[in-house]
């Protein structure tokens, strides 16, 4: 694999910075942490499947990008990640709070389960709590820092995604308006990424897709977005880099303009 960066040292966005992302073996953390690499970042990348990080991470350059197992719903598990980073690299710039599990396909409050809730709620919104936590445990010492989070069009709008989704997302977003406000004195910046459907394992496993069926074919004619995981790293990518030094407490909504268009109806 080649070790030539993809974009010219001129234009690397990132260089020198360090960077954990949860969620990074697969569809927006994935597509953030090679994006992030080509512009210069060392990247960590902290998820529960093991072969997949472990395998983007030799792809990407040895030196600047390390696996963590990483299970964002155990607080040790979150402080060890940060710990490792830390270790490794020497310091952590930006922490992408992304990793995130749909959930069962059940929109009725009267079919969901009390577990079936709770489980999406851990991983979605204690994770991200757990994830700012740790980040601002070492970013307060060094004034520095952007925590992105990973909420969603359901972090706004209601009737698009079951309850336990819209829920956490919501306050994914609320906890990122606190967290803006208290860590801001500290040079610490906060925000969310906010996507519309993005072609990703998630959403196939959601809508139940074989895993041949293209997701833009099925959903962009009906819901009219086209979004890839790159289009959501992209964002993400500002939000980390000094371009966006005096941008915090923003919920950045990726939709094409879906929430403006259709005020939340599918
Ligand atoms: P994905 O399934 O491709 O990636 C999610 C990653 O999170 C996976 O690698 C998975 O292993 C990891 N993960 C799940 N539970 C974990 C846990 N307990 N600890 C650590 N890692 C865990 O899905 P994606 O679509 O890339 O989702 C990334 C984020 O984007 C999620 O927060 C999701 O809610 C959000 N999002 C997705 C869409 C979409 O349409 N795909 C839209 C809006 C928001």
């Amino acid at each position: 694999m080649s070790t030539v960066p993809l974009v010219s040292n001129a234009l690397r966005r990132l260089e020198g910075k360090v960077a954990l992302i949860t969620g990074g073996a697969s569809g927006i953390g994935e597509a953030t942490a090679r994006l992030f690499s080509e512009h210069g970042a060392q990247v960590v990348i902290a998820d529960i499947q093991d072969d997949k990080g472990h395998s983007i991470c030799k792809e990407l350059q040895k030196s600047s990008s390390s696996y963590v197992r990483c299970d964002v719903t155990k607080e040790e598990d979150i402080e060890n990640a940060v710990n490792t980073t830390v270790f490794k690299y020497g310091k952590l710039d930006i922490m992408f709070n992304n990793a995130g599990i749909s959930g069962v396909n059940k929109t009725k409050i009267l079919e969901n389960k009390l577990s079936e809730f709770e489980d999406v709620i851990k991983v979605n919104l204690t994770g991200v709590f757990l994830g700012t936590k740790h980040a601002s445990r070492v970013m307060i010492p060094a004034r520095r820092g952007s925590i992105i989070n990973t909420a969603s069009v359901c972090g706004s709008i209601g009737g698009v995604a079951p309850h336990a989704y819209t829920s956490a997302k919501h306050a994914v977003v609320g906890l990122m308006r606190n967290t803006a406000i208290e860590l801001g004195r500290f040079g610490i910046r906060v925000n969310c990424v906010s996507p519309y459907i993005v072609a990703t394992p998630l959403v196939k496993k959601y809508f139940k897709l074989d895993d041949d069926d293209d997701v833009l074919d099925v959903y962009s004619n009906l819901k009219g977005a086209n979004l890839v995981p790159k289009d959501v790293a992209e964002a993400a990518l500002y939000l980390g880099s000094d371009e966006s030094k005096y941008v915090s407490g923003h919920n950045l909504v990726i939709d094409g303009g879906f929430t403006v268009v259709n005020n939340g109806f599918c």
